[in-house]
């Protein structure tokens, strides 16, 4: 029988209230205690819309109905990223110019990796068409507007994996919602200090009016402002040494038409400064420009984003922030886990900030003992965490480094063009020979498997120096037979998905 602990989650944002909806869902009928607070003088973030498509798995651990999630959070479904703009190439080329990066892993159709046979083919001169029509059935789905789940499929369950976009406020409100109806105590406070016991540990927390917070274990999620951990010396890993983008510019807007379907994808453009992002929802958009501040200041962000989308009404206020590019050396430091903005952040471009919530807690209760407090368990998830993130800023990274763009000073920065990290640069000196595998990595935490590597590489027209050898004396032609046999198979998975937005209606109608 455990004996009772009160948690005490402070932050009251998509990742206080993820906590406090997953910790409630694993430590249901335990004598434990559960509080949150927020201040009401620093508001949470408000955005952070689009996932990655572990958030099923989670949403499932915290036992929560798929479509309930949906309706309240105005989600839809995503595919994967449709990425434009990211490189320059010659007008009416083919690859190299547009790319999709979809969940998907490689399809087994032959006996060799299809990645090789698109390889095979287009270096024999027999293929034009981009990686992506070859990958899979996921980015013809979602160019056919198509949905990732079949009318058969039960909660959370489809023939691909995908993820949502969601409306971060609604998502959060919905999950104080669950919480609360839990048992979750909420206080909204501003936290000014914390007590420590002598060997460091937080006893309480201090609230503005003098009150006070007991309690075991304490979640900081407190935004860039990292208030707990902060307060416990942590220190912060800058990693603007390798992306630049530390500033974003957004606004919510209705659809430009009235007609317009929620695409079930992201998609991020390439732009001078920067990109765009645009995430649709059940009746809005998201926008948003991220940027760098060594390139451009707000005013000019500013009418980049207006440029770009006519659709901003000329009086909408936009929504500037400054993002904190790196991540702590120890999220989780005595009895304190940072999770969220508080423990790092990079640029939201494949969409990692909320990935790094769900796997942070679920990391967490596996190396958790309430009964001890052994710094073996929290040295190694520090270990794995911190693997995750920075193998996530690398991915990020790569977009960049194999972009040829050269057309702006954002473009030209030495970031992107001198240096890469020495592990990433062993892996892709091993992809000029062969097609990415989930092998090659000496790092076992990965968050982006082979797949979605060979999506950028081939996407931005890396491809290998040869034709893989696995296929080498497979002749082009025959490589052309599996891609017409891959073409039945997207054909038939077109035939049998729903159109997106009417599932979406009638998926979310029973809990309306
Ligand atoms: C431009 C941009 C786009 C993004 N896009 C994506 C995306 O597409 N996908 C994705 O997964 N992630 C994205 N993110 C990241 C995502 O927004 C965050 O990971 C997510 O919203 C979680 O934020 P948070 O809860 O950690 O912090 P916040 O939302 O900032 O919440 C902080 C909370 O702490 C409280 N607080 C602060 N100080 C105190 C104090 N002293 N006392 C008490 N309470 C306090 C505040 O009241 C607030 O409730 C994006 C981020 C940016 C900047």
């Amino acid at each position: 029988m455990a004996h009772e602990k009160t948690f005490v989650i402070v932050g009251g944002g998509s990742s206080g209230w993820m906590t406090a909806a997953f910790l409630t869902s694993v430590f249901e009928n335990t004598p434990h205690k559960f509080v949150l607070v927020e201040s009401s003088e620093v508001p949470s973030i408000g955005v952070g819309e689009a996932t990655v498509h572990s958030i099923r798995g989670f949403l499932a651990a915290c036992k929560i109905e798929e479509g309930r999630f949906l309706l309240e959070s105005a989600g839809t479904f995503k595919h994967g990223i449709l990425f434009k703009d990211w490189n320059q190439v010659p007008e009416g080329a083919t690859i190299g110019n547009q790319f999709f990066h979809s969940f998907e892993q490689y399809p087994q159709i032959a006996p060799e990796h299809m990645a090789s046979h698109w390889i095979n083919a287009t270096l024999g001169g027999k293929n034009t068409e981009r990686y992506d029509r070859w990958s899979g059935v996921q980015s013809i789905l979602a160019a056919g507007g198509k949905c990732p789940k079949t009318w058969q499929d039960t909660a959370y369950q489809a023939p691909v994996p995908y993820s949502y976009h969601l409306d971060a406020n609604k998502f959060a409100h919905f999950l104080k919602e669950v919480a609360t109806a839990r048992g979750v105590q909420h206080h909204v406070k501003h936290i000014l200090d914390i007590k420590q016991d002598d060997r460091g540990n937080i006893t309480s927390l201090v609230l503005e009016g003098g009150e006070s917070i007991d309690g075991d274990f304490f979640f900081d999620c407190t935004g860039f402002a990292s208030v707990l951990s902060r307060k416990l010396g942590a220190t912060f890993k800058d990693m603007r040494y390798l992306l630049s983008c530390d500033r974003a510019v957004t606004i919510r807007v209705p659809f430009a038409d009235e007609n317009h379907a929620p695409r079930p994808y992201t998609t991020a453009t390439a732009r001078d400064i920067g990109w765009t992002f645009e995430i649709d929802l059940q009746a809005r958009q998201g926008i948003g420009l991220v940027y760098s501040s060594d390139h451009a200041g707000a005013e000019e962000a500013e009418r980049a984003i207006r440029r770009d989308f006519p659709q901003i009404p000329d009086d909408a206020e936009l929504n500037h922030l400054r993002m904190q590019v790196g991540r702590l050396d120890r999220a989780w430091n005595k009895n304190c886990l940072a999770l969220g903005l508080a423990a790092g952040f990079i640029e939201p471009l494949e969409s990692t900030g909320l990935y790094m919530v769900e796997t942070a807690l679920r990391l967490f209760v596996d190396y958790l003992d309430l009964e001890v407090r052994e710094t073996a368990l929290s040295n190694r998830f520090n270990d794995i965490f911190n693997d995750l993130f920075d193998e996530a800023a690398d991915f990020v990274f790569l977009h960049y480094y194999l972009s040829n763009r050269q057309d702006t000073p954002f473009w030209q920065d030495d970031r992107y063009n001198k240096q890469c990290p020495e592990q990433l640069r062993a892996l892709l000196d091993l992809w000029e020979h062969k097609i990415p595998t989930d092998t090659d990595p000496t790092n076992q935490h990965l968050i982006f498997q082979s797949p979605s590597y060979a999506a950028i590489l081939y996407g931005m027209g890396h491809l290998p120096k040869h034709v893989p050898q696995s296929v080498a004396h497979i002749p082009p032609e025959k490589s052309m037979e599996h891609l017409a046999q891959l073409q039945r198979i997207q054909k038939a998975a077109i035939t049998s998905s729903p159109i997106h937005e009417e599932f979406l209606q009638k998926y979310t109608a029973t809990f309306r």
